[in-house]
């Protein structure tokens, strides 16, 4: 976590927006402020730092600047003709060498001059190259993220990639031991970050801050490398392109550091992460820094460091590939299972809706459900004038039937009886079993013939067909008396009111000796079939 944005006015705050001056913590800026051995810029190169950073430069600024100063023109036509060779005709002068190079090579020229040439008064503490190697990365990364994101100052994104850490080179020649003691404890630059505000009250982002607006430096200079530790998320494009750079170039170097065949995790969590929070897909990304191998060479020259290794490109990101492709694995596994689950609850809820349904011993439909259903064709038919009828049936003697047989076989011969209804039922003829003995069948869109017909092709079936079979193999039929309604009959109220009336005609048929068929109202007895068990 960035110290600098929590910190308060005692402590010392990075220059905000509101351009407040950094302030250190008392006693360090005590420390750096009557240290003689601080990290200096020559004056030039401070020049060529405030140039850059203003929109309005031309080169020939540049050049009137960069020509007071024999050494640096002298690099700057030496990097000219030699990186260049396509060009045929070398460059000569340093206003020609600078339009060559353009203002970020320019810039990153100087300040390699003017900075990494301080290694000579290293303290023992900080290894400088590695320093060095990593702003150099960190300024290339940062300025292609900024040229990429389309950032109208990746010049500037340079410059902040290079200086954000020259805290560091303060804390180093100022506390030399003390700071010696915490990089030999500290594992990475998060951890270094958190142990130098333990210590010291701040961070070096803060003091690097501090040394930049020490050196005159440009505000936004100073304001960008005091918010070189914040989130990703917490900071403007520019800032992210910074910020990224530094974490990816310590990937890079100690993706290096470790043996050829170590992974580099390390490398691609970070090009994830990166890649979601710039929005940036992460194959270009990676083509990106492949690019960026090209240049370190002549950028690493110049400034007199150590060429780092070039990183392994294609190998990161066939890494890279790999763990997506075996995180897309692992995701469509948990997609299957949860495809999975959601079928069995279907399957479950199917089972459940069956039984809330059905009846378990014959399987039809039971009352509470058939009686929903003609309700539904009830309101259907009344609303659209259809006919509805209903045959309302009750097995004759079904107890003396049981008492007889057992209760076993009484079961077996409702299941045989609810298979002779269902070999009635269609889409139009649709029934269950209401109680007991006693069943429904119901006939959407059918009136009284159509009824009566179904009711004595019933009774014919139950006349020819046997039920059950008792344990002396003889046939167990059965009759059933049957009452029919149709809505016609009726100023029926619901659909219960015509189950009634169904009931009531099936009672009539009881009565006039059962095994009969009475429509309700008239009473009249269609059929006499009365078959007993
Ligand atoms: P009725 O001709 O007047 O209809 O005479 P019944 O004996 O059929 O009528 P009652 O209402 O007196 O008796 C119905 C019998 O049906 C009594 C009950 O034990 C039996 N019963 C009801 N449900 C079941 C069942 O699930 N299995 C068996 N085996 N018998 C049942
Ligand atoms: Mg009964
Ligand atoms: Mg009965």
């Amino acid at each position: 976590m960035p110290p600098f944005v929590k910190q308060d006015s005692a402590t010392g705050r990075a220059a905000g927006p509101d351009d407040t001056p950094v302030t250190l913590p008392e006693a360090l800026a005590e420390v750096l402020n009557t240290h003689c051995g601080l990290p200096s810029l020559p004056s030039v190169v401070m020049q060529i730092v405030t140039l850059a950073d203003s929109p309005d430069t031309n080169l020939q600024e540049f050049t009137a600047v960069i020509e007071r100063d024999p050494a640096l023109t002298l690099r700057m036509l030496g990097l000219a003709n030699s990186v260049f060779h396509a060009y045929d005709t070398p460059v000569e002068t340093c206003h020609e060498a600078i339009t060559r190079l353009g203002v970020d090579a320019t810039l990153s020229v100087a300040l390699g001059f003017g900075l990494a040439q301080q290694q000579s008064t290293r303290v023992p503490g900080l290894d400088l190259n590695r320093f060095w190697q990593r702003a150099l990365i960190s300024a290339l990364t940062s300025h292609m993220l900024a040229k990429h994101l389309a950032h109208p100052s990746p010049g500037r994104a340079f410059t902040l990639g290079l200086l954000q850490d020259i805290g560091m080179l303060a804390l180093d020649a100022c506390l030399p031991r003390g700071y010696a003691a915490l990089l030999s404890s500290t594992e990475h630059h998060e951890a270094l970050s958190a142990a130098e505000l333990k210590a010291w009250g701040c961070d070096h982002a803060l003091v690097g801050a501090w040394l930049a607006q020490h050196w005159g430096l440009p505000k936004r200079l100073v304001r960008g490398i005091a918010d070189s530790h914040l989130p990703l998320a917490q900071t403007t494009t520019e800032q992210r392109c910074v910020n990224a750079s530094g974490p990816l170039a310590e990937a890079w170097l100690d993706g290096l550091a470790e043996s050829v065949s170590a992974d580099d995790t390390l490398m691609i969590r970070i090009l994830q992460r990166l890649s979601s929070t710039l929005e940036i897909d992460q194959d270009a990304l990676i083509e990106r820094l492949c690019g960026l191998q090209d240049t370190l060479p002549t950028t690493a020259e110049l400034m007199h460091i150590t060429c780092p290794v070039g990183f392994d490109a294609i190998g990161t990101l066939l890494r890279a590939k790999q763990q997506l492709h075996a995180h897309h694995l692992k995701l469509s596994q948990q997609l299957l299972d949860q495809h999975l689950e959601l079928e069995r609850l279907h399957q479950r809820q199917a089972d459940l809706t069956q039984r809330v349904r059905h009846d378990t011993l014959t399987g039809l439909y039971n009352r509470a459900h058939l009686e929903a259903l003609l309700e539904q064709h009830f309101r259907e038919a009344l609303d659209q004038r259809l006919a509805l009828s209903l045959v309302f049936i009750d097995l004759d003697f079904f107890k003396q039937l049981n008492d007889r047989y057992g209760h076993r076989l009484g079961d077996e011969v409702l299941k045989g009886f609810a298979g002779l209804l269902r070999e009635l039922m269609s889409p139009t003829v649709l029934g269950g079993r209401y109680g007991g003995e006693e069943f429904l069948l119901f006939l959407p869109g059918g009136g009284r013939e159509a009824a009566t017909r179904l009711a004595e092709t019933l009774q014919q079936r139950m006349a020819t067909h046997a039920l059950a079979r008792s344990v002396d193999h003889s046939e167990i039929r059965v009759s059933a008396s049957m009452g029919v309604v149709s809505l016609a009959d009726g100023d029926f109220v619901d659909a219960d009111d015509l189950i009634q009336a169904a009931d009531q005609a099936m009672y009539v048929a009881k009565r006039a000796g059962r095994g009969r068929i009475v429509h309700y109202g008239d009473g009249a007895v269609f059929r006499d079939q009365s078959h007993s068990a």
